[in-house]
């Protein structure tokens, strides 16, 4: 079995639906609300347990009954919670979520206690990357936690994938450690500087994050799948599964997860990434993100249903 350690943002999701959105000053009577599991390192460290691997989530909660529940839920996931630290002044970080009749939605994400995942806390879990097959990290949380982690895997030689969602500037430099970039387009565009809208502009993109420092690029591309470029002339589109998209948020979670797992089981590059695109269309066809995640049975019957065609 892979082992993963993911290193990200948990925040808990409060959604409410609203006839319409609030004007400032406007109290909008709403409902129904739903809460569950949200953040993108959270999410991604279920897509990939429910796959198989061993997961450690290296994340950091507040001290009150929202980062209780965050256990928990890790716990039913199967996800090792030695390194779900408590801030004891910061909050459990949360997303406040209204959606409109038009499906629209209006987000304020407080990081709280995940955005003071320190360098020092990140050091303190060098055993468990050391021991990891593969550690997975996104930019939501701050910055420095980013660095030390890239620092670690370096220092033992064990790949990082860093999925630069969302999007915030970082020093170049950790781009030197990572072994696998994942962004989507608009990241890429935000990270590069070249508009990513289709095969030949996401090349474009694709070889300044190579010339960066970065082996494996790999630019997810929403339904079209995605597209795979480690040097030379071109790169490779892997198409994406056509399914009945109902929500895709957390499709990237669910992607890097998948990936993650695959690659920590030893896939080679191509299955894993055919892997990551199952997973994710998978996700896409279920409300929701952490609760979306498929599972492994589900993929595989997934998989085995589109090799017969
Ligand atoms: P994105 O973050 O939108 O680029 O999506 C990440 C990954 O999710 C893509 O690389 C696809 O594998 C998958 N995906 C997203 N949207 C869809 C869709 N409508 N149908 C199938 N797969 C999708």
């Amino acid at each position: 079995m892979g082992t993963v350690t993911v290193v990200g943002s948990y925040v808990v999701d409060l959604m409410s639906r609203t006839p319409h959105m609030p004007k400032v000053g406007e109290t909008v009577l709403g409902g129904p609300f739903r809460m569950g599991p949200g953040g993108k390192g959270g999410n991604q460290a279920v897509a990939a347990a429910r796959q198989g691997s061993q997961v450690t989530m290296v994340t950091k909660v507040g001290k009150d009954d929202f980062g209780v529940i965050a256990r928990q839920n890790f716990k039913r996931e199967n996800i090792d919670t030695s390194y779900v630290l408590v801030d004891n002044v910061e909050s459990t970080g949360a997303a406040l979520i209204a959606v409109d009749n038009n499906g629209d939605n209006m987000i304020v994400v407080a990081l709280g206690a995940c955005g003071k995942l320190s360098a020092e806390d990140v050091a303190q879990t060098e055993e468990a990357i050391k021991n990891s097959s593969i550690v997975l990290v996104q930019l939501e949380t701050n910055i420095e936690a980013v660095q030390k982690t890239a620092e670690i895997t370096k220092r033992h030689n064990i790949p990082l994938i860093l999925n630069p969602a969302p999007y915030q500037e970082f020093p170049r430099e950790i781009l030197k450690a990572v072994a696998y970039i994942t962004p989507n387009e608009t990241e890429a565009t935000l990270l590069t500087g070249v508009k990513v809208t289709d095969e030949g502009s996401a090349l474009q993109a694709a070889k300044v994050m190579y010339e960066l420092g970065v082996p494996n690029v790999i630019i997810t591309l929403g339904e079209k799948g995605c597209y795979y470029y480690n040097g030379g002339e071109k790169g490779i589109l892997y198409q994406g599964f056509k399914v009945q998209a109902v929500d895709t948020t957390g499709a990237g979670d669910a992607f890097n997860g998948g990936l993650a797992h695959a690659l920590a089981e030893g896939k080679n590059l191509e299955e894993a990434i055919k892997y990551a695109n199952a997973v994710a269309a998978l996700s896409v066809t279920k409300v929701g993100t952490a609760p979306a995640m498929p599972s492994k049975q589900e993929v595989a019957d997934f998989l085995k249903y589109f090799a017969k065609d």
